[in-house]
């Protein structure tokens, strides 16, 4: 590595040689989607900008180089705080410009039913806003580079065309949304599916349905929550066979990731429990996922160890892949000029160990 970039890669010879076995050295895990993460959260009512520069480091231990803050649905006003706060952060910090190429605004232009609309809360949901948008977009000095949204708003076309021209990708998420109208956005420009299986109603017809629609166009990339917890294996077969070199892996961490396993009470849902398994659930109904507790590696751990893809696969699907989306220069990966954002891991066949952490060439984290 030289001056933050990759400056050569070369395998070694003998690399059993030294007696010990070697770490693999892969790309940063890029998310496009975080909520939070080891007790501190994006959303909370008054974000703070020091946690927002915390948070940038704190994931590092988790292998990611590179995230995406995001926001849920809110009010306009508390909208554009946290999105001035982010950007004050990136402002100020070098570390979180770099940990936070762009946030995710996730709602408030989603389906407003039941079941789509997952936990988002529904007075804040509206039909698309071009005009509210741009409010967002200077609170934030541009860095607004994803959108989660619903195509069933009949605003979203000419919304979902005006967004992909100024930069930002458009991901259908929380729908109720036709087959036409899912036609219609991808037609306008949307290019991924937020969440793909998740975010749905409880009962679906069997066919037409708007994950079928979404699972068949070769057009959307889909992130997936491969937590184990969010939806069943097969899916994740199913996506990862129909999407191919599309699949994203995203973890949607709320803030008890990273969090050791035990009761902690939420002031907005109630007491949720995180198991020693990793599962986040509602503590009066265990059935009731409360969001996800799990990062990255433990997502490529999932994959491979369901043997839906083998272990480079999956970690290309949580690095190159959603950079390559993004437009972002990491999607290089490990080649010659790329940005020098590499993780050392090791891997048992059961548990995948973080050991380094490199961003633009700079160890920033080492496992003692
Ligand atoms: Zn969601």
């Amino acid at each position: 590595m030289r001056n933050g970039v990759i400056a050569e890669v070369e395998p070694l010879p003998e690399y059993r040689a030294c007696g010990e076995e070697l770490p693999f050295v892969g790309p940063g895990l890029v998310d496009l989607h975080i909520n939070g993460y080891a007790g501190m959260d994006v959303n909370e009512e008054q974000p703070q900008t020091e946690t927002l520069k915390r948070m940038s480091r704190a994931v590092w231990k988790e292998g990611v180089t590179a995230f995406c803050p995001t926001i849920v649905t809110n009010s306009d006003v508390q909208y554009r705080l946290m999105l001035q706060n982010i950007t004050q952060a990136c402002r100020e910090d070098p570390a979180a410009n770099a940990a936070m190429p762009g946030i995710h605004v996730e709602g408030p232009f989603i389906s407003p039913e039941d079941g789509a609309r997952g936990a988002h809360p529904l007075q804040h949901v509206t039909a698309p806003d071009w005009t509210m948008f741009q409010r967002w977009q200077e609170a934030a000095e541009g860095r607004i580079k994803l959108i989660t949204l619903s195509p069933e708003w009949p605003e979203s076309l000419s919304f979902i065309e005006r967004c992909v021209k100024s930069g930002v990708i458009v991901s259908i998420g929380h729908t109720s949304a036709s087959p036409r109208q899912i036609a219609d956005a991808i037609a306008a420009g949307a290019t991924l599916s937020t969440h793909l299986g998740n975010g749905a109603h409880l009962t679906l017809p069997r066919h037409p349905n708007y994950i079928w629609e979404q699972l068949s166009s070769d057009s959307l990339h889909a992130c997936v929550i491969a937590d184990g917890f969010h939806v069943p294996a097969s899916f994740l077969n199913v996506a990862r066979k129909t999407k191919r070199e599309k699949l994203i892996l995203v973890s949607d961490a709320v803030k008890y990731s990273g969090m050791e396993p035990g009761e902690y009470d939420n002031p907005l849902i109630g007491e949720v429990v995180l198991t020693s398994e990793g599962r986040l659930h509602l503590k009066r109904n265990a059935q009731l996922l409360a969001g996800s507790a799990q990062m990255l590696p433990h997502c490529i751990a999932h994959m491979v160890k369901h043997r839906i893809c083998g272990l480079a696969e999956a970690w290309e699907s949580a690095s190159v892949v959603p950079s390559g989306l993004m437009g972002w220069s990491a999607s290089q990966g490990l080649s010659a000029g790329a940005p020098a954002d590499l993780v050392l891991f090791r891997w048992d066949g059961e548990r995948l160990d973080i050991e380094a952490t490199f961003k633009n060439g700079i160890n920033v984290f080492t496992r003692k």
